[in-house]
């Protein structure tokens, strides 16, 4: 049967279109209901300063287990909930979790939260930029503690909104990062037009760097632009020592990744924190 179909392309190919669809819409609704029965989860990842090894923040990374699906990767049901709107509702319940939780962690270490927002997000860019101040004033946390991680791709058009909005939220003291610098396509020149706290180098150059020549000289070349332009980089997905090493002797103030830890439930976190805190004391 498999014979048969593989001579006509067309078949073959309407098969795989009809699997990938049926995940699709199946996804669609079980994100529906995980939203509704409040199944997603945030976790978090330690971003750690490279000299001293100290927390200095925590990446806020959604999590969702269906019960019928298993565990499906942000990699899959983000671009999905971009596509059917319910990116909304997902990075409220993020930015709404993540900030309680800083806030309340406050009192171990003085921790700043990062939370990823989709470009689909700012496109209703009035209503964001009031949540973000909403919910920051609820929980208490200082606007300074909350760091927003976008990427480049947000600035592929020019929206007067979306920069009004990352003005007037730098404006009051939030923080913004680059993330997975290096892997998009913009044009460099926004990066002078706002005032960018953190670049994070995408982990496919810290993985490459140490057999890969190409990648350690692009890791040099991104660390020297961003010390021109006055920001502090974050290394991602350091798995090795000798990464770690490596970019502390290139100057690189910041590290995130499995060598360090793992994105932890806020539990573990907290537990984490606790114990890092009484090594200092
Ligand atoms: P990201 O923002 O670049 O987050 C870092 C990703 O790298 C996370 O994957 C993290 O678990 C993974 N990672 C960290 N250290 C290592 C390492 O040493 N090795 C390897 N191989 N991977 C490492 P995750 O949690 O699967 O998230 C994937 C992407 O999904 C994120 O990339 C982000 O773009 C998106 N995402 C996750 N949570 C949210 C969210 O709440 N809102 C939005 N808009 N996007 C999210
Ligand atoms: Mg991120
Ligand atoms: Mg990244
Ligand atoms: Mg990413």
């Amino acid at each position: 049967r498999a014979k048969e179909t593989g001579r006509n392309g067309y078949s073959f190919y309407d098969a795989n279109m009809n699997q990938d669809l049926q995940r699709k819409l199946a996804l669609n609704v079980r994100l529906h209901q995980a939203i509704t029965n409040d199944e997603l989860d945030v976790h978090y990842q330690p971003i750690v300063d490279l000299k001293t090894g100290q927390i200095v923040a925590a990446e806020a990374l959604m999590r969702w287990t269906d019960r019928e699906l298993g565990f499906i990767s942000p990699a899959e049901f983000i671009p999905l909930a971009e596509k059917n709107g319910l990116i909304h509702r997902l990075g409220d319940i993020v930015l709404q979790q993540a900030c309680r939780q800083a806030a309340q962690w406050q009192a171990l270490a003085p921790l700043a939260i990062a939370i990823n927002f989709s470009s689909v997000q700012f496109r209703q860019c009035e209503q964001l930029q009031q949540r973000v101040l909403q919910v920051l004033a609820e929980v208490g946390l200082p606007p300074d503690r909350l760091e927003m991680e976008v990427t480049e791709s947000i600035f592929i058009e020019q929206d007067t909104c979306l920069i009004n909005t990352l003005n007037h939220l730098k404006s009051v003291g939030v923080q913004l990062s680059i993330d997975d610098f290096g892997t998009g396509y913009s044009a460099l020149s926004y990066l002078q037009r706002f005032s960018f706290s953190k670049l994070k180098i995408d982990r496919s150059f810290i993985q490459g760097m140490t057999n890969n020549v190409a990648d350690r000289s692009l890791v040099n070349a991104m660390l020297a632009m961003a010390k021109s332009l006055d920001l502090k980089v974050v290394a991602e997905g350091i798995e090795e020592q000798p990464q770690a090493d490596y970019l502390n002797l290139l100057g690189c103030e910041y590290g995130q990744g499995y060598l360090f830890s793992r994105p932890l439930s806020a539990a573990e976190f907290t537990q984490l924190l606790q114990s890092q805190t009484l090594q200092i004391a």
